[in-house]
Order: C-alpha cells, then sequence, then structure tokens
C-alpha cells in the first residue's frame, strides 16, 4: 500500500524511531495486575482482539505461579481455537556468511578471523538446495551476512537459483528472506524475485543496548533498522517479519518494543507484520555479551504465551535454537512455524560430517533432529506437518492472517492443504514407519471432517497424490 506523503513520509534515510523508551517504561513502571485484570486481559484476547500496550505491561508484571498459568493456559486456549493442530515446517539456508558488521553476539562478525568464509553461489547453491529438497522440505528461508557483496541483484539472484532447483519429486515452493536492512529501489528487485517474508529483526529496541552490541558496521545505525520493514512495505512487500533476538536487554522492554512496532504495521498500513520471531542468544565463537539479561526457560516460555496473547493474529516462529523440550512447550501456545533437520553451517546440509563446529557456524543450535524425527514427533503429539504454500501461490498474501481473520478458513484450506503436503511427503520422503503413522492421523482427521463436499474433494485430491501428481492445493 503506497501512502500519500502527506499523511506518513518514508524517506530512503533514516526517519524518527517510533519507540519511545519513555512510553514503555511508564507502562512497566505503573501495571501491576490483580488476578483478576489478568483474566480480564486474556478473555480480550480469546476474543480475537490485539492487545494494547498497557494490557501488555499488566501480563508481562504477572508474577505469582497462578498468574502465570493462567496466562500459558490462555496461550492454549487461543492456539485452540483459532490455530488448530498444524504445524508449518521450514529449513533456513545460509547463502553467505561474509559480513562487515561487528555484532557482539554472532559468529559471524567481521572480526572473528578463524570463520571460513563463503558464499554459496550455482554449484554450491544448487547442491545445498537438492539436498534439502531429498529430505522432503517446500519451504526455506535464505539467511546471508550483511555485505557488499550482498547486494539486492545478489539476493534475488540466489533466490531464483533455488526457485529453478527440481530433484525428484523436489522443489522449493517458497522462499522466505532473512537479511539486511535495504532502501525501497532494493527492496524491488528482492521482491521481483517471488520472495515470500521479508524478515529482520530489530535485535533489541532498547536504543543504548543497541549501539553497544553492535560496534562498528551499518548496523550501527538503530533508526536504519528500525525503518527497514516501513521500506520494504514502500517496495510492496508487505509480508514481513519482525523480531527480537532475546538475552541483549531486559525482555519486558523487548516484548514491549515488538508490540509497538506492530502497531506502527497497523496505524501506517493497516497490516500488522505476518510473523514475529523470538530467538534467545545462543553460545557463539567469541560472543562478547553482558550475560546479565540472559533470560531463563521460565520467563523465556512465559514471554512467548503473552506475545500469542498480545497478537492474536501473528504467526509466531520458533527455531531450533531452542532444544526439543522447550520446544514442545511453546508450541502448544499455537507456534505456526519451526524449522526441522536444521544446519546452520555453510554447505552444512550436503556436508557428510554433520558435527557442530563453533567457528563454522553462526550460533550454536540445540535441536538437531532431522526433519523424518521432527515430523515423527509431530505427529506422536497429534500434530499435523504442513509444508502448505497455497496463500502465496494463490496470490493470498498474509496466510496466517487469513487463518486468524476469515471464519472457516481453516478448515475450507489450511487444515486439508496440511494434509495434501503431508501426503506428499508421506509418498516422497517417510520411511514405513513414519507413513503409517502420517496415513493414521489423515484418517483420523478425514473422519472428523464435516463438510462432506471438501471431504470428498479431499479424498480425490490424496488419490492422485498416490498416482504421483504433485502439488495440488485449495
Ligand atoms: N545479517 C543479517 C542480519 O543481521 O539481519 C542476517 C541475519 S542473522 C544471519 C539472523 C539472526 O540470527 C539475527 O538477526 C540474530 O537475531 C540471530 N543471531 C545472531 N547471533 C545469534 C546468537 N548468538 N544466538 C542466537 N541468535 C543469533
Ligand atoms: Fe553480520 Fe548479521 Fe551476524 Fe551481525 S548478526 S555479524 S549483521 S551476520
Amino acid at each position: 500500500m503506497i501512502l500519500s506523503p502527506e499523511k506518513y513520509m518514508i524517506p530512503d534515510k533514516a526517519m524518527k524511531p517510533f519507540i519511545d523508551e519513555d512510553e514503555i517504561n511508564d507502562y512497566l513502571k505503573k501495571c501491576h495486575p490483580t488476578k483478576e485484570k489478568v483474566r480480564e486481559i486474556i478473555q480480550k484476547s480469546l476474543g480475537k482482539n490485539r492487545l494494547s500496550l498497557e494490557d501488555t505491561a499488566y501480563l508481562l508484571n504477572a508474577n505469582e505461579p497462578e498468574m502465570i498459568e493462567e496466562i500459558k493456559q490462555g496461550a492454549r486456549e487461543l492456539k485452540k481455537k483459532i490455530y488448530g493442530e498444524r504445524i508449518v515446517l521450514f529449513a533456513p539456508l545460509y547463502v553467505g556468511n561474509y559480513c562487515a558488521n561487528n555484532c557482539a553476539y554472532c559468529g559471524f562478525k567481521a572480526s572473528n578471523k578463524t570463520v571460513k568464509r563463503e558464499t554459496l553461489i550455482d554449484k554450491d547453491l544448487i547442491e545445498e538446495v537438492e539436498q534439502l529438497e531429498d529430505n522432503g522440505h517446500k519451504r526455506l528461508i535464505l539467511v546471508y551476512g550483511e555485505h557488499p557483496k550482498y547486494d539486492a541483484n545478489f539476493i534475488a539472484e540466489s533466490v531464483q537459483t533455488v526457485y529453478k532447483v527440481k530433484k525428484g519429486m523436489g522443489e522449493i515452493r517458497r522462499v522466505n528472506i532473512n537479511a539486511a536492512p535495504f532502501d525501497i529501489e532494493g527492496y524491488k528487485i528482492i521482491k521481483d524475485a517471488g520472495i515470500g517474508t521479508y524478515q529482520v529483526f530489530q535485535e533489541t529496541y532498547h536504543n543504548e543496548t543497541f549501539k553497544k552490541v553492535h560496534q562498528s558496521g551499518k548496523k550501527r545505525d538503530y533508526n536504519w533498522r528500525l525503518t527497514a520493514l516501513d521500506r520494504a512495505q514502500e517496495a510492496l512487500i508487505d509480508d514481513v517479519g519482525i523480531g527480537v533476538l532475546f538475552g541483549l536487554y531486559k525482555w519486558r522492554f523487548e516484548v514491549m518494543g515488538l508490540l509497538r512496532h506492530v502497531n506502527h504495521f497497523e496505524a501506517v498500513y493497516n497490516i500488522g507484520p505476518h510473523t514475529i520471531s523470538f530467538p534467545r542468544i545462543q553460545n557463539a565463537l567469541d560472543l562478547d555479551i553482558d550475560k546479565s539479561n540472559l533470560i531463563s526457560d521460565d520467563d523465556f516460555t512465559k514471554l512467548v504465551a503473552i506475545l500469542r496473547l498480545a497478537v492474536p493474529y501473528t504467526g509466531m516462529i520458533l527455531t531450533a535454537r531452542e532444544p526439543a523440550n522447550i520446544r514442545n512447550e511453546i508450541m502448544q501456545f499455537g507456534v505456526s512455524q519451526i524449522d526441522g533437520g536444521t544446519n546452520i553451517q555453510m554447505k552444512g546440509y550436503s556436508k557428510k560430517e554433520k558435527e557442530q563446529q563453533l567457528d563454522e557456524e553462526q550460533f550454536a543450535i540445540n535441536d538437531d533432529r532431522s526433519l523424518e524425527e521432527v515430523i515423527q514427533e509431530l505427529l506422536d503429539q497429534g500434530f499435523i506437518p504442513s509444508f502448505c504454500t497455497a496463500c502465496y501461490r494463490l496470490g493470498r498474501t498474509g496466510e496466517h492472517f487469513m487463518e486468524f481473520s476469515i471464519p472457516g478458513f481453516i478448515k475450507r484450506y489450511c487444515q486439508p492443504n496440511a494434509i495434501l503436503t503431508l501426503s506428499e511427503y508421506l509418498e516422497d520422503y517417510a520411511s514405513p514407519i513414519t507413513k503409517e503413522k502420517g496415513y493414521l492421523l489423515i484418517d483420523e482427521k478425514l473422519k472428523e471432517m464435516e463438510e462432506i463436499s471438501l471431504k470428498k474433494l479431499l479424498i480425490e485430491k490424496l488419490k492422485l497424490i498416490k498416482e504421483n501428481e504433485r502439488d495440488l492445493y485449495f
């Protein structure tokens, strides 16, 4: 959506920030909840309303175990009520780890001379994608350091290369991006390559901490980063993802920062961000941070439940930075996407030796299960693993928003599409035991379907998949 200049102007240079630290701190100081208040706010969210900064501050200040359990229960209920049982699967793919910045927390920072720097082009990139396709992936997020080598044309070319790789039954149907901020012209070039979501994490919304941890390079400019996704919107990339790297500054402040960012998008573009990510700092080569803000598992799971309630319409992404037990708890709060079979080493997917080595990756991961293991576990827990890309293919932008806002959308589209993409996976990549578990779940879900005509269509499509037709969706 292009806005008239007199209403709101996004110049191609840093603009006035929309994060007001005093505003956030005032709310955090004054909002201390009673049990009744917590319940009232949870009900507001269950009514599908986004929470205000004030409501969220009350939840963030809830410390009694009973209140925290009610908040978590609220998030579980919201998930059940709105999102159902699907979990979308993706994999990150590191395209290049040259970086001109010096982020204190990142193993790829320029000052780390022991890191082997590589850029995947042509053959190397194709090999990685082929391996990911062989594992069963259909959705990738391409990740890049911030470096003059990785300009908009380079990113667009790598996206186009990925889409062209087709191995056996495999293909990548949606490519998302996590890369540095660009100007509007740059974003237009990247948009034309057919990307899904463009993610830029602010890392910390606290200006002083931001300056402290971004020691040199372009990333030192807080406002340039804060307005990155405004420029993306101006380039008509309306599918954007925000995030905080938890552990750099106080977590309550950061949740409020995320929510303020959401408010900003709603106010200016009439659409919120597509996804929110909440990575937690992991060990990295030469990690150089003040450890006093590292966040405990208890606070982390609580904050994810609060985020779910605060922005009930947004997709939430959980990554393999977290160990399986934390992933399992948080998934109950309505996470919409997780990665599976993750490897964040350069050329990591096609490598034979899979051992983690800190001098070869940006940070350490805690969940190195294969995609098949993750899928088996999801099936055991009653989730439907999904590789669906239908909304993106049909031009229905904001897949997670559709699920939330259109009554019946999940039953009519998301669930059947999840079943179809799961069936493709079972036919093409699964071991006999996963296949058996997968089809048992599909049978169960078919039995539960109430709309007979839709069920009939779905059964017909499933039959076509068994006859080797692919890429069928509603
Ligand atoms: N270079 C781009 C940038 O900085 O925006 C690409 C992103 S970086 C490769 C992906 C994300 O990883 C960062 O935005 C940051 O939040 C996260 N990250 C960096 N170091 C990390 C660490 N030690 N532990 C966990 N996440 C980390
Ligand atoms: Fe570079 Fe991104 Fe790592 Fe910072 S977080 S050093 S910008 S790759």
